[in-house]
């Protein structure tokens, strides 16, 4: 039944798991293969596979926008209707935590309560820090998708721990065992985004 797939998603390496995948890299395939292998991986968000996932990273960057200077957007969409449950953007200024995944999952339990955790997927800007990663493994969501990876933000001049998140799932295998884990959605424009932010940042 498991299946772990090295899938190219905006030239960028992601991994499709299924639900009883190890955590070990399998074959590669080509970009062709994307759309049938999210229908397969039971991934596809609102039957749009990439578009979806596109169209739900843009609404990441609408709240990552909202910090300008950290631009840490985040979304949660409940996975198979496509509905946006709940927002957020970093507000780290505030308290040390509040990162934008964070907040999201924050305005997540003020709307829907602490449950259905594992019918949702999580989008975000920037991959998620062990925090955020971790907060993600506690809940149970089994979908995470990410633009610009770890290094790509640090390059932008915000430090980084540089624990990968699939380091921080792999280290929860007893416990959580994620659908999907995809960087690089619209890398292109969330990479902007941190470049425009790290101007601000010089200039400010
Ligand atoms: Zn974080």
């Amino acid at each position: 039944m498991g299946f772990s797939r090295r899938l190219f998603v905006g030239g960028l390496p992601a991994v499709v798991l299924g639900r009883t995948a190890a955590l070990e890299e399998g074959r590669p395939v080509g970009p062709s293969a994307v759309g049938t292998d999210l229908d397969a991986a039971g991934a596809n968000v609102a039957g749009a596979g990439q578009a979806a996932h596109e169209r739900f990273m843009m609404s990441a960057i609408e709240q990552a926008r909202r910090n300008p200077a950290y631009p840490f957007g985040a979304v949660i969409v409940r996975t198979f209707t496509g509905e946006v449950l709940a927002r957020g953007v970093n507000s780290s200024a505030e308290h040390p935590v509040l990162h934008g995944e964070v907040v999201a999952m924050t305005d997540y339990v003020r709307r829907h309560g602490n449950r259905g955790w594992s019918e949702t997927t999580l989008y975000t800007t920037g991959e998620p820090c062990p925090i955020c990663a971790s907060a993600a493994v506690w809940a149970g969501v089994r979908r995470v998708v990410w633009g610009s990876s770890i290094e790509e933000i640090e390059r932008t001049g915000i430090g980084q721990i540089g624990l990968p998140l699939r380091e921080v799932v792999s280290r929860a295998r007893a416990f959580y065992t994620p659908d999907l884990l995809l960087g690089g959605v619209l890398r292109g424009r969330t990479n902007r985004l941190f470049r425009e932010a790290q101007r601000l940042r010089l200039c400010s």
